[in-house]
């Protein structure tokens, strides 16, 4: 039968029970399971993509091109799951859904509720991408806090599930916080509070995972099993880490979080491929070199607005042995030339992320050109490549006004304009070039021998390309287009001639990297960065 794990969250929010559930997930796996994540938001939007980054961190994209929560990166980072729309429910789905059969009178003149009907139209989202063939354990990790009005028919829904299916078949994880106070003191109150708060909902949790800043010491995890109503072995320290995130499986595998969780599952847990995950941080403590890119970016207040980039970046650190730092500059404070020069100061390396919107975009075009200049190892993703095309069209190819019709819609020279069939954008959900296509690229250059083949596959989010009535006057220009669409309609790729190492991509390669295999444009962009710091050096 398949097993349900439900992992919510107590106290606060923040506290990295996406990074917990996708721990858990890569624990099972390395233990011959296979395993369906899903994450639920409490929140009514239909899906994230609508939602500022600003406020909710990165969108990440699917194959089959769903906006969604930035989790189910974290799960394509640390799992095999499939991910797909299946795969991320929001309240916003759910009443979608509900109201769609009312309105069509499926629900025969009954009273359209919260119990039973939209319950059972989560339980049915619940179940539905586990069915897959071959699945042993559907992980689902419910956004928000334990307490929220919001999550609360999702707790009912998870109460049912664990009510029908018995508690050998479905149970809870639940992650808390133990906060340090000013003398310097752990409190666990706060957690038993949460444990509470969950219990008086039905549900109680089998397995605790404590939030803390060092390791739990014994006497603290036996107060909180007693008060929680928790074995003693399924009270965990969810201590930091000092490595990377990578490290957090190895944290709580050495506590047996995958034993107490097959044994109470009635799984076999006798398989162990665990090893690649202790290379990882293994590798990393053993770096001693320290490469350092700039971002250059309009979100980078918020640390969770290029989540899938800084984790990719990462992955391209430690498949070069080094470690990395990433210098995240706001493009808006990139006002003059010697800002942006004094600003990229000392960087190995400059990358240039996706985005929307004016704000912004002249101190990204100064720090292309710096990039450009200075020989800089260059990677710019989506936004970064257009804005790579627009610097070049400004300053090399003789196009003073050259701009993106996002920007100028009237403009007179938009070398990034709006294909003549996407003319309605007034509508934002759900109009962009969306999820996994293919791309061909030029054999001999940069990208071609990154990823070692003609044919490659990524994922898209956005509205605008290359112009194609430019293509010629940039080409003839120097610059370099070195991936298409299969139909060679839309360009993909852009370099630099006679740079160290320089590509724009008009897809997003972050979403499909990971710590076991760093995305080739990741791990190369890395490679000519510590070229250019040992030269340097
Ligand atoms: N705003 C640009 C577009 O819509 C780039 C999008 C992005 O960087 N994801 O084409």
């Amino acid at each position: 039968m398949r097993k349900y794990i439900f992992v919510t969250g107590g106290v606060c929010s923040s506290l990295g029970k996406g990074i917990a559930a996708s721990s858990l997930g890569s624990l099972l796996e390395s233990r011959g399971l296979s395993v369906c994540m899903i994450k639920i938001d409490p929140y009514l939007n239909v899906d994230a993509g609508t939602m500022s980054p600003y406020q909710h961190g990165e969108v990440f994209v699917t194959d089959d091109g769903a906006e969604t929560d930035l989790d189910l990166g974290n799960y394509a980072r640390f799992t095999a799951s499939p991910l797909s729309a299946a795969n991320s429910i929001t309240t916003g789905q759910v009443y979608q859904e509900v109201i769609r059969k009312e309105r069509k009178g499926d629900y025969l003149g009954k009273c359209v509720q919260v119990v039973p009907h939209i319950t059972d139209e989560i339980k049915r989202r619940i179940y539905s991408p586990g069915e897959k063939e071959g699945t042993d354990v559907t992980i689902v990790e419910i956004g928000g806090t334990v307490g929220d009005i919001e999550s609360i028919p999702f707790l009912e829904a998870v109460r049912q599930i664990i009510h029908e299916r018995s508690r050998r078949h479905a149970i809870s994880v639940h992650v808390s916080l133990i906060p340090t106070v000013s003398s310097g003191e752990l409190k666990t109150k706060p957690t038993q509070h949460s444990v509470k708060t969950l219990r008086e909902i039905g549900i109680q949790p089998e397995v605790l995972l404590c939030r803390i800043a060092t390791e739990m010491d014994d006497a603290m995890k036996r107060k909180i099993a007693n008060f929680t109503n928790i074995d003693y072995e399924c009270v965990l320290s969810a201590h930091d880490v000092k490595t990377t995130i990578y490290e957090i499986p190895v944290v709580y595998r050495a506590q047996g979080l995958d034993r107490v969780v097959c044994d109470r599952l009635g799984m076999d847990c006798k398989e162990d491929k665990f090893r690649a995950w202790h290379r990882i941080s293994e590798t990393w403590k053993s770096s001693v070199e320290v490469v350092e890119v700039a971002m250059v970016g309009k979100y980078i207040e918020l640390d969770d607005s290029y989540k899938s980039i800084d984790e990719s970046l990462v992955h391209g650190a430690i498949s070069n042995g080094v470690r990395i730092n990433i210098r995240k500059i706001d493009s808006e404070s990139l006002t003059t030339p010697e800002k942006t020069v004094e600003a990229l100061a000392g960087v190995h390396g400059l990358l240039i992320p996706g985005g929307f919107g004016e704000r912004g975009i002249p101190g990204m075009i100064a720090a292309s050109r710096v990039a450009r200049e200075g020989k800089l190892p260059f990677l710019g993703i989506c936004l970064g490549m257009q804005i790579q095309v627009i610097e070049w069209a400004r300053h090399i190819a003789g196009i003073p006004e050259a701009n993106s019709g996002e920007f100028t819609p009237d403009g007179p020279s938009n070398v990034i304009a709006l294909l003549e069939e996407q003319v309605d954008v007034t509508q934002y959900g759900g109009t962009m070039r969306l999820g996994l296509s293919e791309s061909v690229v030029i054999e001999g250059t940069l990208i071609h021998s990154a990823y070692g083949t003609i044919n490659i596959r990524e994922r898209h989010r956005h509205r605008y390309e290359v112009n194609n009535k430019y293509r010629d006057e940039l080409e003839n220009s120097g610059l370099i287009f070195s991936a298409f669409t299969p139909d060679d309609l839309l360009v993909e790729s852009t370099e630099w001639p006679s740079h160290p190492w320089s590509v724009g991509v008009q897809f997003h390669p972050e979403f499909t990297s990971s710590p076991l295999k760093a995305g080739p444009l990741f791990r190369e962009f890395i490679a000519a960065a510590v070229d250019k710091m040992r030269k340097a050096g």
